[in-house]
């Protein structure tokens, strides 16, 4: 893969428009279109298609045309086209004026089905579905012919109006193209373009009870448009042949349609038909529960949308199948977030400590570094008190041979504070340790010994009296297996741990004014995003990701 000035790598995709701009053959012209249906919320796969269409028209000075393809409106609803336009803008694309439709184009559509009556290239069939099925044939048999396929040009043409008009029902009558039933591309087999759906569609009422076929509204959507490379999936390149056939047919200006893999990612599912049951099952929150992989669940969770965009440039864009490991999305956000996220001292499962010989009523104000990786960022000014919160898990009373932290009689060092050493450990009557005391020594103040003796371990902290409650929710892949998506069963792979929730967080003050959205890293701990469900005084984090990244680590070994 090469990079390119611009950021993104090359690929065949954008070989080819080069070579077209090359060429002349749109006259130099970049029309893309992002083609969402408005039955779901957009993921990460969309993303990567956005980021695709959008990239390609923004890198060669043309325009990306977000259209709704909103052909099926027993499923379409209008929470779904405000969400997607909510998300494609979030990760920062721009449709500029050139907002569509499919239903925009419902009346050219219908003109372009009278012509194809016309002249004899489409026909009204009384088959029912199933039979249309039957008589489809398979792969390795060819397809038989309607009786209704002879029809004359009078009397389809009077039967297409009538459908038009509501006078049969659903299911009664299909207009098809006619192509060629034996033709080895099933597509080509006389496929449907228009079906009775007697149903109110979100945009456009009651005033068609015929709706267009995704493959006839699609191309023709981009003719209309003037779309000049129509990108989509493997799965529409068998789509092709009808694509052209009908533009060709015609006679209109005809974009160029090329393929491009999908995007699947481990331990989570990529299709929106098993995002909506494990939203209305109430397997997850809704739409935007961080563990979705869902763009409105990244944004909750605290991805950068930065990182989601270079995640996409870096996975890039093949005609292979393959799976990319969550891993590798996961250190995308993290590179981005090490470069801008403020660190901060907070403790997940506190326990309280009390220096015993640091004055009661004494506060002092630490200096600590907002980011080390941003000199601009600055630093603030941390309380330190008689009596803190340290990570429960940072004390072992009976600690084994390589625990460096705080244990009976060891000295370390609290972050930006001072060398203490643990005197005693109180435990109530049920023999759990409650609270940990220790000794100071103010000749170490800055975290350096003037004798110069070292300590093994340096541990964060909290200023109890000056803590923010906070409740952390700590998350796990959403799937206990690699590949959900290949089970006969996705649901019963749901992983039962990919939530934990810690609901006695204390954070340092300098977050009370945090607002939701706002993402930082807990010292030690991970990056946290300060969640929606967030009250004054409560706090709740969403933890974004880990430090550890396991996936650069295994890439060096390789
Ligand atoms: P799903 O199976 O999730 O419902 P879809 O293809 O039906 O996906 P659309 O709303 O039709 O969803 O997709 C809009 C655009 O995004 C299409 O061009 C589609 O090809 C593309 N797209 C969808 N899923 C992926 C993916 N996993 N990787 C890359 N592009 C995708
Ligand atoms: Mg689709």
């Amino acid at each position: 893969m090469i990079q390119t000035d611009n950021g993104s790598s090359n690929d065949f995709i954008r070989d080819k428009v080069s070579d077209d701009n090359r060429t002349g053959k749109f006259s130099g012209a970049v029309v893309t279109r992002f083609p969402p249906e408005p039955n779901g919320y957009l993921h990460i796969g969309h993303a990567k298609s956005a980021c695709l269409n959008f990239g390609l028209a923004a890198e060669n000075n043309g325009r990306c045309h977000l259209r709704f393809d909103d052909t099926n409106p027993a499923k379409e609803e209008e929470e779904y086209v405000e969400a997607i336009m909510e998300d494609v803008r979030w990760l920062g694309w721009s449709w500029g004026e050139h907002l569509y439709f499919a239903s925009d184009h419902f009346d050219k559509l219908y003109e372009f089905a009278l012509t194809l009556v016309s002249s004899g290239h489409a026909y009204v069939d009384d088959l029912t579905q199933d039979q249309i099925r039957e008589y489809r044939g398979t792969l390795t048999k060819p397809g038989r012919e309607s009786p209704c396929r002879n029809r004359s040009v009078a009397e389809n043409l009077d039967l297409f109006k009538r459908m038009r008009k509501g006078e049969f029902e659903e299911g009664q009558k299909v207009l098809r193209a006619k192509i060629n039933m034996s033709s080895g591309n099933i597509n080509m087999r006389d496929p449907v373009l228009y079906r009775i759906l007697k149903v109110s569609h979100h945009r456009t009422g009651d005033k068609w009870c015929i709706y267009p076929m995704y493959d006839f509204a699609h191309g023709q959507s981009d003719s209309i448009e003037g779309v000049t490379h129509s990108i989509c999936t493997m799965e529409y390149e068998d789509h092709r042949p009808l694509y052209d056939w009908i533009l060709e047919t015609l006679g209109v200006y005809k974009p160029e349609q090329t393929e491009f893999a999908r995007l699947n990612l481990t331990h989570t599912v990529l299709s929106k038909r098993k995002l909506v049951q494990l939203v209305e099952d109430g397997k997850v929150t809704g739409w935007d529960d961080p563990r979705m992989p869902t763009l409105a669940g990244m944004r909750r969770r605290g991805y950068p949308p930065e990182a989601i965009r270079s995640f996409c440039d870096q996975v890039g864009v093949a005609k292979r199948q393959n799976t990319i490991e969550f891993a590798m999305l996961e250190h995308a956000v993290r590179d981005q977030l090490n470069k801008t996220a403020p660190r901060v001292m907070a403790v997940l499962h506190p326990l309280k400590v009390v220096i015993t010989n640091y004055p009661e009523a004494q506060v002092e104000y630490l200096e600590a570094t907002n980011n080390p990786e941003d000199p601009d960022a600055g630093s603030r000014k941390l309380p330190f008190s008689r009596e803190l919160y340290i990570e429960r898990e940072d004390f072992m009373e009976d600690p084994p041979n390589k625990f460096f932290r705080l244990s009976p009689g060891r000295e370390v060092r609290l972050r930006y504070g001072y060398f203490v050493t643990c005197t005693d450990v109180v435990k109530n009557d049920a023999g759990e340790i409650i609270e940990i005391q220790c000794t100071y020594d103010p000749e170490t103040h800055g975290g350096q010994a003037p004798d110069g003796r070292k300590v093994k371990g340096t541990i964060h902290w909290v200023s109890a009296q000056h803590a923010v409650n906070a409740l952390s929710r700590l998350y796990n892949p959403l799937f206990n297996v690699e590949h959900p998506d290949k089970e006969d069963d996705f649901i019963k792979h749901l992983n039962p741990d990919s939530i934990t929730v810690e609901d006695d967080s204390k954070v340092e003050p300098s977050l009370t004014q945090a607002e939701p959205g706002s993402t930082v890293q807990f010292e030690r701990l991970g990056y946290f995003t300060v969640d929606p469900d967030s009250q004054p005084g409560a706090l709740v984090f969403n933890q974004t990701v880990t430090l550890r990244d396991s996936w650069s680590k295994k890439q060096h070994q390789k």
